[in-house]
Formats: structure tokens, sequence, C-alpha cells
């Protein structure tokens, strides 16, 4: 069986995922979803990075032990994700003993290859950021991110000879243009590397909240990138599953935001190209979500919270409205007019409404039973636009850009809404003309049949209703429903019952 591995940013559990946050997930998630349908075995990564001064910081002051803390949080960030149907099949935590031993195997062998060395680390070091600060980037000597002073540091520290593998990794995203997409971070990270690099610092002293540096007793622990991003091969079995190491590794796509796409990109293949292990085949660093054109920030106050809009609107219409208003590559809006704006106008008009209207005229006009009609093929204009929606929708799919797929999906619902009206069935009948009726029926249904497949990975709860309501459950389960399904016009059987309940999208008032 093919295999996709796929894989979100850790986070910190200092504080509770955001609608922003979700947003990375989501578009993960909607990916995992479509590749299990393409018949991939998935395995889809999350997790949470708890090796950091502020988590730490955070469990100290509730009066915690660190791990304690983090372990319960860990409870609370797969709460979240479970409201939001998101399908992840492994959650690591940054302080498991397999991803403590995946580190310091990773350690050992940089080491061993002659990658890393003792040196002074003198410079500026941000709480917030979890991150060194250089100088040059200060802005009236505040860290330019956080707007607070860092912490001076001057500390004998382990680093990692970075710079050594600036070729060739300028080399490897010059040969491999899809390594890194979207385009814009490709360009920004070949411009870093056109600049040079220099050696990193990856470990800190005095630091007990982290991994200890192998051999090394005086109190060091690995620093950020030499744990977090150490996560991926973890997850895939590196240090206590060689089997499923071979099976996963390399990841087929690492999703994370667009901020961090240059760690992923330069120090992570690095990592792995000392340590002798295969890179994984693409990065993809997405937008951001805003809050009326702020970034969700705790400090700000403009964080919303996804369980929070889950729960009002259910998970789907979150899902819905973040994927189909923004682009997964781009930054986007969230606001809560406007989600009820797209709910209603999409999925509530368009959607729910065809679906219902359907369900109720064969209940009218047909008992509530599908008719196959003798000359199955549907009229040549509905063919067009499903031929459209059809053939756009795996390469879009792949490309992450689910805005756009799911906009040639509405596009062939907004036309079946006119085919009703331009066959009007309600004449029809009057006219006794029941063939025809049997037909636009058929034609009808069996195209909300290939949406119902082709919106799962978006809205996977709605989804199932649909495909519920159409009556199919009764042929086959929609869990066995494949890409191939889709490209598959007349599966709906002679004489299938539907089974019209309340409409699947209440319209928001
Ligand atoms: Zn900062």
């Amino acid at each position: 069986m093919k295999k996709f591995f796929i894989t979100t940013a850790i986070d910190y559990p200092n504080s509770l995922p955001h609608v922003g946050t979700a947003f990375e997930k989501i578009g993960a998630d909607v990916m995992a979803r479509y590749k299990r349908l393409c018949g991939y075995e998935t395995c889809f990564l999350m997790g949470n990075d708890e090796h950091a001064v502020n988590v730490e910081k955070k469990a100290l002051s509730l009066g915690l032990d660190t791990q304690e803390y983090c372990n319960k949080m860990a409870e609370k960030f797969k709460a979240v994700w479970k409201q939001l149907n998101v399908s992840y099949d492994r959650f690591i935590q940054t302080s498991e003993p397999a991803h403590i031993k995946a580190s310091q195997e990773m350690f050992l062998r940089a080491q061993k290859n002659g990658d890393i060395y003792k040196g002074k680390y003198k410079g500026w070091y941000c709480n917030s950021c979890e991150s060194y600060v250089k100088e040059k980037d200060l802005v009236e000597g505040k860290c330019p991110v956080h707007n607070m002073p860092p912490a001076a540091i001057e500390e004998e520290n382990y680093f990692f000879a970075l710079s050594k593998y600036r070729d060739r990794i300028l080399k490897f995203i010059e040969e491999n243009p899809s390594f890194v997409e979207p385009e814009i971070r490709r360009n920004e990270v070949l411009n870093i590397l056109k600049e040079g690099l220099e050696d990193l610092s990856i470990s800190r002293s005095n630091f007990k909240w982290g991994i200890p540096v192998p051999g090394d007793d005086s109190g060091h622990a690995i620093y950020v990138w030499f744990d977090a991003l150490i996560n991926y091969i973890t997850g895939a079995g590196f240090s206590d599953d060689a089997e499923k190491f071979a099976r996963l590794w390399p990841a087929d796509v690492h999703v994370i935001g667009k901020d961090i796409t240059r760690f992923h990109c330069i120090i992570w293949p690095a990592m792995l190209m000392s340590a002798g292990v295969a890179l994984p085949k693409k990065v993809f660093g997405h937008g951001f979500v805003y809050n009326k054109g702020a970034k969700m920030s705790k400090t700000l106050g403009t964080v919303v919270d996804p369980a929070g809009v889950a729960e009002k609107y259910g998970a789907d219409t979150l899902r819905f409205f973040l994927v189909r208003e923004n682009p997964f590559g781009q930054d986007g809006e969230f606001s809560i007019e406007k989600l009820e704006s797209r709910y209603n106008s999409d999925l509530a008009n368009d959607l729910g409404n065809l679906l219902h209207r359907t369900l109720t005229m064969t209940e009218k006009y047909q008992q509530g039973r599908m008719a196959r009609p003798a000359d199955i093929a549907p009229d040549a204009e509905l063919q067009a636009k499903l031929d459209a929606a059809i053939k756009a929708y795996e390469p879009l799919m792949d490309a992450f850009e689910f805005r756009d797929a799911l906009a040639k999906i509405w596009e062939l619902i907004s036309y079946l809404n006119t085919y009703i009206e331009k066959s009007a069935p309600w004449t029809l009948a009057k006219e006794k003309k029941f063939d025809r009726i049997a037909k636009v029926m058929y034609d009808v249904c069996e195209s909300l049949r290939i949406i119902s497949i082709m919106i799962s990975p978006v809205v996977p709860a709605s989804a199932e209703k649909i495909y519920a309501q159409l009556g199919l459950d009764a042929v086959k389960p929609m869990k066995d429903m494949r890409i191939e399904d889709i490209k598959q016009w007349g599966a709906i059987p002679d004489g299938l019952e539907v089974k019209k309940g309340a409409p699947v999208f209440q319209r928001i008032v």
C-alpha cells in the first residue's frame, strides 16, 4: 500500500490553541483525509513542544510539576483537536522517552560526524521567542516580535556546524523546487542561504527542563531545534520502531507556519544530512489567520478560541470557513460575521437547500425512491460542470489549494440549483412527464453523491449526513468511499430509498 506521512508544527503548551493554530491543524487534516480517500496508508503526526522556558514558568506559576502540567495540557490539546474532528494518528509529547532517545541519538551522530563543538555564546536571548536574537535585529534594544528587552547571555554552549551545510542545502533546494512551497517561502529560504549561514548554538547551560546533552554531566540541555525538529522522526519510530521508521520515513510533507519555514528548510535538512537520515519530501509553509487585521495574540487580546466556535457553530462550520475562505499558503482573516455569512450562503443556501429540496421532490413525485433512467448519461451541460469539478479536484487538493478545489465544487452546486429551476419538476408533474422528473432527480442525487465524497475531507460529519440522506448507507458505508467513486457515474441503484431528515445545514439567523 502506498503511504503518506504528514506532520504539523508542535505547539508550546503554555497556552491553549487559538483559531490560527487550528488553521494549520485543519489544513493538514484536510490533506490527511484526502490522502486516505486516495487509498494511502496515512500517518498524521501532531503534538506538543514541551521543553521551553515559558512552559516551565507556567507550570511553576501554577505550583505544578512541569511534567504533570505538560501531561494535563496534552490532554486539553487533544480534546480541542478531537472537537475540531482533526484525525491525527499519533500525538507526540517531546518529554516522551522515545523522543529523548531520538534527540540524543541525533546529537551523538552529528558529534561523531565532527559537526558539534563547544564554543562561547555571547549575545541576546528572547525568552518569548525561545530564540537567540541578533544584535542587528533588535529594535531600540528590544525583541522586534515581543517588544521586550531580551536577556543578555554569555555561556559556554555546544554549537552545530550549520555553515558547513550551506552549499549542499542551497544546491538541494535549487535542484528540488517542490521541496519548499509555496514559492514565496522558497525564495525567502534561498535568500537566507545566499547570504550565508552561521553555526548554531544548540545547548543551554543550567537548564533543568530539557533533554540532557549526552555524555555531559555539567547540566547542559539540548536547545530548541535539536529537540523540537526531531519530533518528526520520533513520531515515525526512529528510536523505538525500526520497521515503522523504514515504512514511514521520509515524511511526505511537514506543514508548518510561514514564520518557521526557514528553520525547517535549513536547520532540519542540515541535521538530517549530518546524521545520515533522508530529507523530508516537502515543507509547506501556510499563512496566518488574522483577527480584524491583527495577529492572534494573547497580549493583544485578539485570540479566538476554536473550541468555542466549534461548540456554537459545529466543527464543520469552522473547518469549512477556514478552508473555503482562506488560501492555505497565504494569509487570511477570521471573523464571526464572515463565518456566519459564509455558512448561510454556501452551506445552508447553496448545498443544504439543494439537497433538501431534491429529497422533498423525490418523496413527492417518486414515493421517495430513485429511478435509474434508461439513458444514464447526465445532460451535456451538467456533464461539462461535473467534468470541470472532478478534473480540477485532485491536482488542487494535492497542491494544498483547498479553497480553489471548493470553489470548483461550488460552481457545480450552483449549476445544480439552476438545473432544477430550469427543469422545473413542479411543471413537469403537471404535464405528467414523470420520466423526465426521474431523470432530473437522478442527475442531481448522483451529483450530490459525488459532491459528498469530494467535500468529505473538509466537512467530514456533514458529508456523512448528506451521504446517509441520499440513502447510500444501504449501498456501501461512506468510510469505504475512494477517489475512484467520484469518477463513476451511475452508482445509485434503481429503487434506492432516500432518507430525508432534518436539513443538514440549518440557517443561522
Ligand atoms: Zn521575542
